[in-house]
């Protein structure tokens, strides 16, 4: 279908484009990959009278590391995170989440801040960016703050960004030592999107036990979610079978699984232990 007519802005700097969509109001709509506004407003689920791009902002897409953390611009292609030589070395879970999106046309557009600011429910960075207690940098008109990936899934749909606020980038940090990371995913065999994405990091202590561990789930219910109840299961424990089993049962507790015709609630929550079993055993063995 033909979008509704609307008008185009290109701003050149984040404080334009934060001006203009908080001028417009519910009018306005960022542009970036396109990837996901462009169908919504073929299909009329969008249909914003004023569409704003942001790509043509200078100094919006790097991956680098700075003060101790990995910093990532929200103008970096999917691809360029996939293919990054520092990610791969000081955070490899995210080239490994990159390269299970879409395919290569869509890994070459998409952008980390259009998937993270769209917070598409079965989308593969916010498991990640959950995993890896990343943090999220967004300027608005009264000036700029960090926000927790942990806060920033609000809904379906829904971030804790505010009207008029640009996303500009995301900050983590390296990969801490003894620690081992794996993303797994089903892909939805039409969309490529997952019906399952699951985001594991376990850190293991000097007798071998879980220091820590970090599950970021997608695709399972209306927003990612942290698996606090796996994390805590697993804490201070051998990471033996049996244990990662245990564990992985509580993958899905307190979650209103998604249904649809694809894959019912009670088989979304089931695919949740498996992936998240699997993941962390795939984290651990790296880790070792
Ligand atoms: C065929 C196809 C297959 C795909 N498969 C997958 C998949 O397997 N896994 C997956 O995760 N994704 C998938 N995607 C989505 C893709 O990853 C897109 O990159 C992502 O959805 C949106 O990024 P974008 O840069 O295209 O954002 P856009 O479409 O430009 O924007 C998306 C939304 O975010 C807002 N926005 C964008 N940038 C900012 C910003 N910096 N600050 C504030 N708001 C902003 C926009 O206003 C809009 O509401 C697929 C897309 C297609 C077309």
């Amino acid at each position: 279908m033909i979008p509704q007519s609307f008008e185009y802005h290109v701003a050149k700097t984040v404080n334009e484009a934060a001006r203009l969509v908080a001028e417009f109001g519910g009018d306005g709509k960022i542009l970036a990959g396109g990837h996901s506004l462009v169908p919504m407003m073929r299909l009329r689920l969008a249909a914003p009278r004023q569409v704003v791009d942001i790509t043509r902002i200078p100094d919006l897409a790097y991956i680098r590391e700075e003060g101790g953390k990995l910093q990532i611009g929200a103008l970096t292609t999917h691809y360029k995170i996939e293919s990054s030589d520092l990610l791969k070395a000081k955070c490899p879970l995210l080239p490994e989440t990159a390269r299970e999106i879409g395919d290569v046309q869509v890994r070459n557009k998409g952008t980390l801040g259009g998937s993270l600011a769209h917070s598409d429910p079965a989308a593969d960075w916010p498991a990640a960016i959950l995993a890896t207690d990343a943090e999220i940098h967004a300027v608005g008109l009264n000036g700029d703050r960090w926000i927790a990936g942990q806060d920033f899934f609000v809904d379906i749909l829904t971030t804790a960004l505010v009207p008029g606020e640009i996303l500009t980038g995301v900050r983590v940090s390296p990969f801490p030592e003894h620690a081992g990371d794996a993303y797994l995913k089903l892909h939805q065999p039409a969309s490529g999107f997952a019906v399952v994405g699951v985001a594991a990091r376990v850190v293991l202590d000097g007798q071998g036990s879980v220091q820590h561990a970090a599950v970021g789930i997608t695709g399972i219910g209306p927003k990612a979610y942290r698996a606090t109840g796996v994390e805590l299961a697993l804490r201070g424990k051998s990471p033996s079978a049996r244990h990662l089993q245990d564990a992985s049962a509580h993958a899905a507790d307190g979650v209103e699984a998604n249904s649809d015709l694809y894959a019912s609630s009670e088989y979304r929550a089931h695919l949740a232990r498996v992936y998240t079993r699997r993941a962390l055993e795939k984290a651990v063995e790296r880790a070792k």
